[in-house]
């Protein structure tokens, strides 16, 4: 075990400090991510900085007509939420639809946006990883890529973001409220993360000395037309191979705003707007979610263990829209079992 120190913060400024004052600290939340990344020397931070004790647990109605959730929100308490339940039903499916029960009670908003990547080789230091060690090679681009990803790769990486959570707040389109030693500043979650070009170290665009306080939500939450679909392995305690959270405002059959986030295909939450511009004005039927599929997984590319993920994600598309434009939501149930 490495040694580190561990401080705690007394409140989001003194975070700040902390952090800017050590390039090599950690911020933990949950743990959940971080913890597990030292376990296997992935993640040597010098000093573990506790901000767990930060006033960033509350869910808000903004004056908008939209929610501020803070960054310490335990992810089971946003999935249950009421104002979650009722107005974001495809963001509280989303998050019950990753990890498990013990992991989501810990599990915080801003650490779910800031968890690493699920590819092996990052996780497994006896290998060359360009994210884990800058320039020493990706091991997966020949080596097993069954669960990496099919857009936006480069030749350094092929990793996917792993989160539930963040395909549903990239389809509600989201921002990201932040903190550093220069002040507040908000990101649009489009550009929270990033792909992996030439530097697949960086995940996000956050500095290394903010801290994430808020999430907005807009007011639009799409309740009565959306699904996230999440296609895996096994029914629960698995990543995805491919997620669709899919969103529709409809008048009548006919398309008056659509969104569609896909999940397990990318090194970010994949949008695009130019296919969901596409489908506004459409008649919600099969035809225009095969088109809008199509569009969308044009530049699609597979690698040797993970092309069946291309029509996967076709089909999830189709299937995703079509149960969002009939109302009938393939979701977890987001009312407590007890
Ligand atoms: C076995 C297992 C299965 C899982 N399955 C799924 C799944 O199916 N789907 C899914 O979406 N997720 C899954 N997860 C991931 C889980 O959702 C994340 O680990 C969790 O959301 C991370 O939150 P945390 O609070 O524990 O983060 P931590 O581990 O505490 O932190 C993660 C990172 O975020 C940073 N950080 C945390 N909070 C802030 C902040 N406010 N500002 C700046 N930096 C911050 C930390 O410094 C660290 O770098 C799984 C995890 C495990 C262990
Ligand atoms: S895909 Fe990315 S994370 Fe995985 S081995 Fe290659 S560089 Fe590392």
């Amino acid at each position: 075990m490495i040694n580190f120190q561990y401080s705690r913060a007394n409140n989001i400024a003194d975070a700040v400090r902390q952090i800017a004052a050590d390039p090599k600290a950690r911020f933990i939340a949950g743990g959940t991510n971080l913890i597990d990344l030292m376990k296997e020397e992935v993640e040597r931070p010098s000093r573990l900085i506790d901000i767990t004790h930060l006033p960033l647990k509350a869910v808000e109605e903004t004056a908008e007509g939209g929610l501020r959730i803070g960054a310490l929100v335990p992810n089971s308490d946003l999935a249950y939420h009421p104002l979650v339940a009722q107005r974001y039903p495809m963001l509280a499916s989303a998050i019950l639809a990753g990890a498990s029960a013990q992991l989501r009670n810990m599990a915080s908003t801003g650490g779910n946006l800031l968890q690493r990547t699920r590819c092996h080789y990052f996780y497994d230091t006896a290998t060359p990883c360009n994210k884990r060690t800058p320039g020493s090679g990706c091991s997966a681009l020949n080596g097993i890529n069954r669960m990496h990803a099919i857009l936006g790769t480069s030749d350094a990486c092929i990793a996917t973001h792993p989160s539930d959570m963040c395909v549903a707040v990239a389809a509600l389109a989201a921002t990201v409220h932040v903190t550093g030693p220069k002040g507040e500043r908000t990101i649009a979650f489009a550009d929270f993360h990033r792909l992996p070009g030439s530097t697949p170290e960086r995940d996000t665009n956050l500095g290394t000395d903010e801290i994430i306080t808020t999430i907005e939500l807009p007011g639009k939450g799409f309740a009565k037309n959306h699904t996230y679909l999440k296609i895996r392995d096994r029914l629960s305690y698995a990543f995805a191979l491919v997620s669709v959270a899919a969103a529709l405002e409809l008048d009548g059959d006919t398309i008056k705003e659509a969104r569609l986030a896909l999940g397990g295909v990318a090194h970010k939450p994949w949008r695009d707007l130019g296919v969901e511009a596409s489908l506004r004005g459409q008649t919600a039927k099969r035809e225009a979610f095969m088109h809008a599929a199509d569009a969308l997984l044009g530049g699609a590319k597979g690698h040797a263990h993970n092309a069946f993920k291309i029509d996967l994600a076709r089909r999830a598309i189709v299937r995703a829209l079509t149960q969002a434009a009939r109302g009938t939501p393939q979701s977890q149930s987001s009312k407590k079992v007890l």
